[in-house]
């Protein structure tokens, strides 16, 4: 199956408007988590348009392409369907789900993260159908819920899917990366005891133990990898359980946003906050820390518990398929861009978990995603698509 570059270049132009239209349909129907019902179903009749072996949709709403191929290793590809909300609109120049085009460059929520990099995807993907290719081995394409509210969808996925090597086509500017850190939210609960405002003596009021665990919070030795630099914490959100301004509360709950380099582990991060209470004189209340835990509801109608978990994941840029992607967009690119690491968290975190090696790659400006400015450039697209496949081939022969 050794087709030379320049006919799966020609291939992928001619496919180029049909790639840009799908694109801007996804892009012009919103998603947001638990509600991508809508563009599941474009993306199910597209993935079948293209002559994709099977395509199914999973409880949770995930969307997966299959293509049938020899007996060598399954290759898994994976990007989300779901988007961060768009903030106000009018702080955007064009209309965040209009994927009106302007001078080359398809704007509009999701764009960069991720529907121009899925539509990519499953272009590539299905090139070994339109040129009638069998690949070495499998390869699902898989479009999961729910990423940006801690990857439901995948960490669903990884229960009834494996492969011997995946691709998180997350937006890298057509770059290739090998890991990121992780996120973990953390619950701190201060308790004390309730009493009326007017009469502090009979109560025990848990903001004083809150206010001096924080003075000491950044006086914790983080942990520290040389590519992915030190972890961090950070306290965000705080609540108590009173709503009357008049009354002491008898709780206080304090979130702390810790973002994790490989390695180290939700519990031995727990551990951690709680050795540093401990370790405080006099804070005497009962003090606390759990991992965060929230209830989701699939547009499918499940309701999933999940721990506000996103695993960070470092793959050695020695290892086997890091260095075969590395080669293999040398090759399908025509230029060396190194090896780097994303600096937000990816549903490769669960994949990885799963045991399953993944490289990350996908067109797209990621300091555009979450922002007002979102667009991505149509010639990086078509670059992509030329990438993904190349990647899928490599990894395969890598594996
Ligand atoms: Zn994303």
């Amino acid at each position: 199956m050794n087709l030379p570059l320049e006919h799966i270049q020609l291939a992928v132009r001619d496919s180029q408007s049909a790639l840009v239209d799908f694109t801007q349909h996804i892009v012009a129907t919103p998603s947001l988590p638990g509600q991508e019902g809508d563009v599941a179903e474009i993306i199910q009749n597209e993935m079948e348009n293209l002559g994709f072996d099977e395509v199914w949709r999973d409880p949770v709403g995930n969307i997966i392409g299959k293509i049938i191929g020899g007996d060598g290793p399954t290759i898994l590809l994976n990007g989300h369907m779901d988007h961060v909300d768009t903030g106000p609109q009018d702080g955007w120049p064009y209309p965040p789900f209009s994927g009106q085009i302007v001078n080359g460059e398809l704007w509009g929520r999701a764009s960069v993260d991720m529907k121009g990099p899925v539509a990519c995807m499953i272009y590539a993907t299905s090139l070994f159908k339109r040129l009638d290719l069998k690949p070495r081995g499998n390869i699902y394409m898989t479009v999961p819920v729910m990423e940006e509210i801690g990857g439901l969808g995948t960490q669903h996925l990884i229960t009834h899917l494996s492969a011997q090597a995946a691709i998180c086509g997350e937006p890298s500017n057509n770059t290739l990366r090998r890991g990121h850190r992780g996120r973990v939210e953390l619950r701190v609960t201060f308790e004390g005891h309730s009493a009326h405002a007017s009469a502090p003596h009979l109560g025990v009021n848990p903001h004083y133990a809150a206010a001096k665990f924080l003075t000491y919070l950044p006086d914790l030795t983080m942990a520290f990898d040389e590519t992915l630099g030190p972890s961090t914490v950070v306290p965000t959100l705080y609540a108590t359980d009173q709503l009357s301004p008049n009354v002491i509360p008898g709780r206080v709950y304090l979130t702390l946003d810790w973002r994790n380099i490989a390695g180290e582990a939700p519990e031995d991060i727990v551990a951690k906050v709680k050795s540093l209470v401990a370790s405080i004189e006099d804070l005497d209340q009962n003090v606390t820390v759990v991992v965060k835990s929230q209830e989701f509801t699939t547009y499918t109608g499940l309701i999933r518990e999940i721990p506000a978990i996103f695993p960070s994941y470092l793959l050695s840029e020695e290892d086997r398929f890091v260095q075969a992607a590395h080669q293999a967009l040398v090759t399908a690119l025509g230029r060396d861009d190194g090896i780097d690491i994303w600096r937000f968290a990816t549903d490769g975190g669960h994949l990885m978990t799963a045991d399953i090696p993944t490289v990350g790659f996908g067109p797209g400006d990621e300091t555009l995603a979450h922002t007002n400015q979102e667009r991505i450039s149509l010639v990086q697209m078509e670059e992509a698509v030329v990438a993904y496949f190349a990647l899928t081939t490599a990894l395969a022969e890598a594996a």
